[in-house]
């Protein structure tokens, strides 16, 4: 896997190229879990674009355990996620969960996001690995490093480059105080074994907003190259993972935070 050299994702965004590597300040990606209405996508893209992140994350297709629950609003919520591009310059990273809606989410997505229940779905992975938008791809939440980075390695083999790796928690035997077992550990790990940025995602990883800005500041302490913040205007009425999301605010606090100590853009 590791080529010897360092290597970096490059990302085009309307406000410029974002790097994603070692020798390159901590990317930030922000935004809520799931894409609700106009107001609050653009609200919050304005909010975290403040704050210093440079691309916005939110839901279109969400892959949620029961049926029943709030599925995400499809392609409305993509064209909504076009207009916080518009408004802001953002750079949007929203998930594929369908190969047939792979040309819709690449035409507004800057980054195609892999979660981590399709980690393992091949053919999808060979679907992204065909076309040229870079891919975050998630670890699968019971995934070892190995089956990860083979599933990276599927994109990479079909002729896509720019993969960056994203740690979102996995399952262990206690689940009781924080929904994933966030595990730091692989940043050095993957730093020996792969070329790949790293990003973490400290919000799936603990489900808790109060443990979020602890692990973020303890992700760039290891070294991680992006992290991953669900942020949302009203965390108490979102439509998904309010209990883990920060509100702008907290998350502005938290950037600053960050700063101290690494460079974060
Ligand atoms: C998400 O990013 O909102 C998400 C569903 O993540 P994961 O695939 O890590 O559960
Ligand atoms: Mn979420």
């Amino acid at each position: 896997f590791r080529n010897g050299e360092a290597s970096e994702v490059v990302v085009p965004t309307p406000n410029g190229r974002v790097f994603f590597g070692e020798h390159h300040p901590i990317a930030v990606i922000a935004g809520p879990c799931s894409v609700e209405n106009e107001a609050m996508i653009v609200e919050t893209a304005k909010r975290v674009k403040a704050a210093g992140a440079k691309f916005l994350r939110g839901g279109a297709y969400k892959p949620r355990t029961s049926p029943y629950a709030f599925q995400g609003y499809g392609e409305s919520a993509l064209d909504l996620l076009a207009a916080a591009r518009e408004a802001t310059g953002l750079g949007i990273v929203t998930e594929l969960m369908d190969a047939a809606d792979l040309p819709a989410v690449a035409r507004v997505a800057d980054i195609i996001q892999i979660g981590a229940r399709n980690m393992h779905n091949f053919s999808l992975l060979k679907k992204v690995g065909a076309q040229d938008k870079p891919v975050l791809l998630k670890r699968g939440m019971s995934a070892t490093i190995d089956e990860w980075l083979m599933a990276a390695e599927y994109i990479l083999a079909s002729g896509n480059p720019n993969v960056i790796l994203c740690e979102r928690g996995i399952r262990t035997f206690d689940g009781k105080y924080a929904r994933n077992t966030l595990d730091l550990s692989v940043i050095p790990v993957l730093r020996s074994l792969t070329h790949l940025p790293i990003m973490i995602d400290p919000s799936h990883g603990t489900g808790r907003s109060e443990y979020v800005p602890p692990m973020a500041m303890a992700a760039i302490a290891a070294g991680t190259d992006a992290l991953m913040i669900e942020v949302h205007p009203n965390p108490a009425k979102a439509l998904s993972d309010g209990p883990q999301s920060l509100t702008p605010e907290k998350f502005d606090r938290l950037v600053q935070e960050m700063s101290v100590l690494g460079k974060v853009v």
